[in-house]
């Protein structure tokens, strides 16, 4: 019989890509959701081929205690993706670390008194590996972040505790199991859903001209069906084991921009004025104390900056392949336009026969 894998918040952006995966690969799915009334959030998982068969849907909510208790028993396998994802959040403790830390500790909780379960990956992030990469250190699993708090990249904080705990769980405590995670950078891809993740968020800004101009920023960026993937292997991997960074290549934002003009993005609001030097870093830093707190922090501590990292221990171990991200870039923005996030190109509408 195949195997039974849980998969905590299945109706968000990368959980759907893992839910898809696993059904494709004949797996049984159990999902969860936060609320089996809001339809509209987990429609596409019920599309999916091999859902009518192997995929049932539950309702979870992350800071109830034993929610997750019923729903792992018989899994093997407990993939725990669900975490609010934001940069900001109107307090912090509530909206982002409790639901990240408690939801991790909840889900270990449940599994330790399931003999069932084998294996948890715990979605992390590269937040909890960095709050600010330093552009001369190149940054690997044995990495956290350090600098995080309430008021200073809120979010990050929350996934820097959330994988703290998953850690300090598995060390004190009487399990069948053992954890790995995932920890990716910036994930980027076409959704199953209609909903607009806040990664995605940054191709439809850019083209719907929220950015004043060309600052200093380099992103991390990894396909949104890479993670999925490594998610399946990390689980299914007997030798598996620790922490595992997930991002493919850095690209600067002068790069992103210019390869959006190439892929006929160019009349767009796409940002013109060249910010990418100091004064640029210092003028963003200074608008900065303008936005809201949580989006405040992280631009002040990633202008100027150059992420770099060790990305070889996840390709060795789990055999993953990362796929050319600039090709995802261009997919993800076809899929933005398909979704109605950004509106269509109008050189791609136009009749084939025109001129
Ligand atoms: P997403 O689409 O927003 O998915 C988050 C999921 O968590 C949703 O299904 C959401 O349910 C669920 N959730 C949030 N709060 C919950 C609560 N209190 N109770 C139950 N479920 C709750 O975001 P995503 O990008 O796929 O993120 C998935 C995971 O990857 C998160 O752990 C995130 O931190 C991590 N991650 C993401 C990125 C990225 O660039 N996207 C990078 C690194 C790590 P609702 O739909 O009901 O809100």
């Amino acid at each position: 019989m195949s195997e039974l894998f849980v998969v905590t918040g299945a109706s968000g952006f990368i959980a759907s890509h893992v839910v898809a995966q696993l059904l494709a690969a004949g797996h049984r799915v159990r999902g969860t959701v936060r609320s089996l009334a809001r339809e509209e959030t987990y429609a596409h998982l019920r599309a999916l081929p091999g859902a009518a068969e192997r995929l049932e849907l539950v309702e979870a909510e992350l800071l109830e205690p034993s929610a997750f208790d019923e729903l792992v028993r018989g899994a093997r396998y407990v993939l725990h993706t669900a975490s609010p994802y934001a940069l900001d959040a109107s307090d912090p403790q509530k909206d982002l670390v409790d639901p990240a830390r408690r939801g991790t500790e909840n889900v270990l909780e449940a599994c330790a008194k399931a003999p069932s379960v084998s294996r948890i990956v715990v979605t992390s992030s590269m937040a909890a590996i960095t709050d600010e990469p330093e552009s001369d250190r190149v940054l690997s699993e044995a990495d956290w972040n350090e600098k995080s708090s309430l008021t200073r990249n809120p979010y990050y904080y929350s996934k820097t505790v959330a994988e703290r705990a998953a850690w300090d769980f598995v060390e004190t405590s009487a399990r069948s199991f053992d954890l790995v995670t995932i920890n990716p950078f910036m994930v980027i891809g076409p959704s199953l859903s209609p909903a607009l993740n806040t990664s995605n968020q940054l191709f439809a800004d850019l083209l719907g001209g929220a950015y004043p101009g060309i600052m200093r920023f380099t992103w991390g960026f990894v396909d949104v069906r890479d993670v999925a993937r490594a998610h399946l292997l990390a689980a299914t991997t007997p030798e598996a084991s620790g922490r595992y960074l997930c991002a493919a290549d850095t690209i600067a934002m002068r790069d992103v921009v210019e390869l959006l003009r190439e892929a006929g993005y160019g009349d767009r609001a796409l940002p013109k004025l060249g910010m990418d030097c100091a004064v640029g870093d210092y003028v963003v830093k200074l608008s900065s104390y303008f936005q809201p707190r949580g989006v405040g922090s992280y631009l002040r501590t990633h202008v100027g900056r150059v992420p770099r990292y060790d990305n070889t221990k996840i390709q060795r171990e789990l055999d993953l392949a990362f796929r050319d991200v600039r090709e995802t870039i261009v997919e993800t923005v076809k899929d933005l336009e398909r979704w109605g996030h950004v509106k269509p190109n109008a050189e791609a509408i136009a009749p084939a026969s025109a001129g």
